[in-house]
């Protein structure tokens, strides 16, 4: 069984700006990246006896540990300030390597294709 990536955010034309500047493509990859720097960029995690509320419904620090650790994710961050709309145009940015290519190509790469993109928009094939 292989996975096929519909962008749903692509199709409908939309894109998001997070309060920090940062230009995402969605709302998947926009919220997990702000809860992850909002967290402090955790880079391990260590599972808890008690959990509060919230980390009953998603383990949030697990997710930002997880979601820091993905290759494109890194490529995005190394290069940060080209996607954010205080540095630049929502053309320049939709416009750039990241945007225009390395996301849409990963969607055929199981190697590399991000998370959120496996579980919000993956068309199950046989
Ligand atoms: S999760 Fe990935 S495939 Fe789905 S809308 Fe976001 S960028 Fe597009």
């Amino acid at each position: 069984m292989s996975c096929k990536i519909e962008c749903e955010w692509l199709k409908s034309k939309r894109i998001l700006v997070n309060p920090d500047g940062q230009v995402w493509p969605c709302c998947y990859l926009a919220n997990s990246t702000y809860m992850r720097a909002a967290l402090g960029y955790p880079n391990s995690y260590t599972s808890k006896e008690t959990y509060r509320i919230e980390n009953q419904i998603i383990n949030l620090e697990d997710a930002a540990v997880r979601t820091g650790q993905q290759v494109l994710l890194k490529e995005y961050f190394d290069e940060k300030e080209q996607y954010n709309i205080f540095h630049h145009t929502i053309d320049e940015i939709v416009d750039s390597k990241w945007f225009a290519e390395t996301l849409p190509k990963s969607w055929d790469e199981p190697e590399r294709v991000l998370h959120q993109c496996k579980i919000n928009c993956s068309k199950s094939e046989t």
